[in-house]
């Protein structure tokens, strides 16, 4: 059995934590499924098996006399104070580097980057949100050359301003097919997502609007090589899943002029893993995110997914993640399924003759830490 477990992980994609982590049992499970519908909190969760998982695990760490009894290891849970908490998983979990996208949640709530790499260990690193900054923008100016210029600018430099990377979910607004328009047809937009504004607040999903200014963001990291992340596949409950597929993605990683541009394709693309994996081996700049804590699936899946992208993408072209978000369990989750899950995978090849042991443990070096110290320049 390969053993994995001295490999510090570097979690390429994932969040910040609540500051307050004694939660109440809804609270608690509705973070534990992606559906809009309170329903799935109250009645479904309980019945998913990666939460049931996730309350064994706890069950053991606290431990709990039984191994399933879902108020005990929550009550146990709520006995700790966030930073005993979040300190004791996040040391156990052996992380590196965590790279964040801070725009979700509220950092009002939640731990500062500097607070959790304390805490835990390890070193934070930090993305861009573009959709985010778009609506910032928007919200606060009304003329759209003004709201151009400052967005450029602040795409300019952005190792210098802390980014290791751009992140972008015009999957869950738009889609990935995204397209060219012509300035008059971004400026008609704007006036549309301008008079969308309420109480200050924008919720940005025009596409002609959105489309443009990624197009001038993908110009900017292709100059100064800085990685983009597209969230792919299963997330927010607001996605159209038609359009999460990454094969939208076709015509701006076939764009001479984004060569340079490294783009990282999140999630594991799931349900389109074989897909997504399929354009990393094609693509030079295209990378696949495997992600262990969020989709919600079970170890089952996430050997299917492991395999679906082992089996075409080079290791290399490989990163861990965990999504992980609202709490530290679910960082500390991906840390020890990410290993245990990729072993297993890599023992499965090793037994079939594929490669030998020294090679499995150099590819999941590859996956757990080191492509994304390239791709990242950490
Ligand atoms: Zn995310």
């Amino acid at each position: 059995m390969l053993d994995l477990t001295s490999i510090p992980v570097v979690d390429n994609h994932c969040h910040p934590i609540l500051r307050e982590q004694r939660l109440e049992t809804l609270q608690y499970r509705a973070y534990f499924n992606e559906a809009r519908d309170p329903l799935f909190a109250e009645q479904h969760v309980i019945n998913s098996v990666p939460y049931l998982w996730m309350l064994r695990q706890l069950a053991t760490i606290f431990g709990c006399l039984s191994k399933n009894n879902e108020e005990e290891v929550l009550k146990a849970r709520k006995r700790l104070d966030s930073d005993t908490l979040v300190e004791h998983l996040y040391r156990a979990a052996r992380i590196d580097t965590l790279i964040l996208d801070e725009a979700h949640p509220d950092p009002e709530i939640c731990y500062t980057p500097e607070q959790m790499g304390q805490l835990g260990h390890f070193r934070v690193a930090r993305m861009l949100r573009l959709e985010t900054l778009m609506q910032e923008l928007i919200v606060e100016f009304e003329d759209f050359d003004e709201v151009l210029t400052r967005y450029q600018h602040a795409l300019t430099n952005l190792r210098l301003h802390g980014y290791v990377a751009l992140k972008s979910i015009v999957a869950y607004r738009t889609g990935l097919n995204i397209i060219r328009w012509s300035k008059d047809q971004a400026v008609t937009s704007f006036r549309e997502a301008r008079a969308a504004i309420r109480d200050g607040k924008l919720r940005i999903q025009h596409k002609p609007l959105i489309d443009y200014f990624l197009h001038i963001a993908f110009e900017q990291a292709a100059e100064q090589n800085v990685p983009i992340q597209f969230h792919t596949g299963y997330g927010d409950n607001d996605t159209d899943m038609r359009l999460g597929n990454p094969l939208h993605l076709r015509d701006v990683l076939e764009n001479g002029a984004y060569q340079n541009m490294p783009v990282v394709l999140l999630h594991e693309s799931y349900p389109y893993t074989q897909l997504g994996a399929y354009l990393a081996a094609v693509y030079p700049q295209v990378y696949f995110d495997l992600s262990y804590t969020i989709p919600f699936v079970d170890r089952l899946e996430m050997l299917a997914f492991t395999r679906q992208a082992l089996g075409v993408a080079p290791a290399s072209k490989l990163m861990y993640s965990s999504d992980g978000i609202f709490l530290p369990e679910m960082h500390w989750a991906a840390a020890v399924r990410g290993r245990s899950v990729l072993g297993q995978v890599l023992d499965e090849m090793i037994e079939h003759d594929e490669i030998d042991e020294q090679q499995g443990y150099q590819l999941a070096r590859q996956v757990l830490h080191d492509t994304a110290y390239t791709v990242y320049r950490l």
